[in-house]
């Protein structure tokens, strides 16, 4: 046998599995089709990331977080949610929950960088950059991964962690299901001339949305939605247009607005695979549950994910039965799924809830901010979901 595992992907959650088994004696192919300077040097993609408390935790553990500068990762200390041209607004406040913030923000590429150096920093990891997958066979003994360079690597488990569009995922026979939303979504970061004060917004306009997440100094991340058929308009519009739009459909809130990045646009597509796993196989990360970004659950269920798995592998390897067993897979698949699918099937109905434009829908909506707002039990859940503060999320109900 080659190694004891393989990784398919060196994004955010497949870095984030293999710095899991840091100490376990495990040795861990990992396996990108970027080159290692792409991967060490990883260019700011406009994604800011909110981190929940779990997923902090977990970088903490992992040595991650003490290489991220305290001004690269701020904090959320309220989060409004606004509706349509209304200025009432659904608050959650750190001060009302059991933690001092409600998460925290980290740049996708910061994160990527950190956990690629503490990889690097680790004996038991061969990194194999500059190489796809081109097939895949497994069996009761061994899983093979044949490279596009012709040569094969032999473990006893592959793990993907290869996108939501997973080659690895279609070459192993795992459907999903997939939702296109028919929308794109537009990224970038403004400097903004008031101070922000920490404070979220994700403001639900009609036929758009717009989310101001808080980063450092008087700056802001921006998350526009918008149907696809906007996507050019908005990309291409002039920076000074820009500006001026997004401070008026912003209510002038943060006084001037300056763009001063690059805008970047990521179409909308959600994906839940059907299965989690195929004999000495697992799906990690968006390969398992590729999520809408509006509740900010992606990266923080990739890793809470990978966690889970990885604590099997290890129960498995400190009794010295098969890290790659069906029984220990068929483990992760149960409690990642009582996870993932609730916040999946959630997320998905607030998308269609909070972007159907129909009179009664919009009604609905208004009645709901003020009943959540006015009803401690459901704003407690959705504030204990949001920031995940012992590491566990309460189970949802089916639908919000
Ligand atoms: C606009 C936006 C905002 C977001 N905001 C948040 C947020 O606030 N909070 C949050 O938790 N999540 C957020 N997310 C989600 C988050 O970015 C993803 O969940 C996360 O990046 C997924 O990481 P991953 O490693 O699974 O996949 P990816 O980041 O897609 O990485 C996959 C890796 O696999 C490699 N690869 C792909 N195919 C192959 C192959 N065939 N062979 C070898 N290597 C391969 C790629 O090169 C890449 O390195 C957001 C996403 C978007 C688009």
């Amino acid at each position: 046998m080659d190694n004891d595992i393989t990784v398919v992907g060196a994004g955010p959650a497949g870095l984030g599995f293999a710095l899991l088994l840091a100490n376990s004696g495990l040795r861990v192919a990992l396996i990108d089709k970027q080159s290692r300077d792409q991967l060490a040097q990883p260019a700011f993609d406009g994604r800011d990331i909110a981190l929940t408390h779990q997923s902090q935790r977990i970088l903490q553990s992992l040595g991650v977080w003490a290489r991220i500068e305290p001004a690269d990762r701020p904090c959320i200390k309220t989060t409004r949610v606004q509706d349509g041209t209304s200025s009432y607004s659904l608050e959650f406040d750190a001060a009302g929950g059991d933690a001092d913030s409600l998460g925290t923000i980290v740049s996708n590429h910061v994160i990527r960088q950190a956990l690629f150096e503490q990889v690097l920093s680790l004996s038991n990891v061969e990194l194999h950059a500059d190489t796809l997958v081109s097939d895949i066979q497994t069996n009761d003994s061994r899983a093979t991964v044949v490279l596009d360079d012709g040569r094969s690597l032999q473990s006893r488990l592959v793990v993907a962690a290869d996108s939501r569009f997973s080659e690895t995922r279609r070459m192993m026979g795992i459907a999903a299901s997939m939702q296109d939303f028919g929308r794109v979504c537009i990224v970038c970061r403004v400097e903004n001339e008031q101070p922000h004060g920490n404070i979220a917004f994700e403001c639900f306009h009609y036929g758009r949305t717009l989310a101001v997440l808080p980063l450092s100094g008087d700056t802001s991340s921006i998350v526009i939605t918008a149907p696809m058929d906007q996507r050019a308009e908005i990309m291409e519009m002039d920076e000074e247009r820009f500006n001026r739009d997004l401070q008026q459909r912003f209510s002038n809130r943060l006084g001037q607005m300056r763009l001063i990045s690059q805008r970047f646009a990521y179409p909308l597509v959600g994906v839940h695979a059907r299965k989690f796993y195929a004999t000495r196989f697992a799906l990690v990360g968006d390969a398992a549950v590729g999520m809408h970004p509006v509740t900010a659950h992606g990266y923080n269920l990739g890793l809470s994910g990978a966690e889970l798995l990885a604590t099997e592998v290890m129960a498995a390897k400190s009794r010295a039965v098969d890290i790659g067993a069906t029984a220990l897979l068929r483990r992760y698949q149960a409690k990642h799924m009582r996870k993932t699918i609730p916040i999946y099937r959630g997320t998905n109905g607030i998308v269609r809830f909070f972007t159907d434009d129909r009179l009664p829908v919009k009604l609905a909506r208004k009645a709901v901010l003020r009943l959540s707002n006015n009803l401690p039990p459901i704003k407690g859940v959705i504030q204990h979901l949001l920031t995940q503060p012992g590491g566990r999320a309460r189970r949802l109900p089916h639908r919000f």
